[in-house]
């Protein structure tokens, strides 16, 4: 959706930041590090709970063939 001053703007409907012309990304700068923050925060959770999973099912594995 383009507006009518051609003004490119942060995708965050809460920053709005306008953005200059060259830059590349959809957000913000400060958004984007927010972004890869969350993501990164999700994917070490998911690693965390893998890790869990693995462990229990490890265990099971060793428990059951005793
Ligand atoms: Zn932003």
């Amino acid at each position: 959706m383009k507006n009518k001053s051609g003004k490119r703007v942060c995708k965050n409907k809460k920053c709005q930041k306008v953005l200059p012309s060259s830059y590349k990304h959809r957000y913000c700068e400060a958004c984007r590090n927010k972004h890869a923050y969350a993501i990164r925060n999700t994917l070490e959770g998911i690693g965390a709970l893998a890790g869990i999973v693995l462990v229990t099912a490890i265990g099971r594995e060793i428990n059951s063939k005793k």
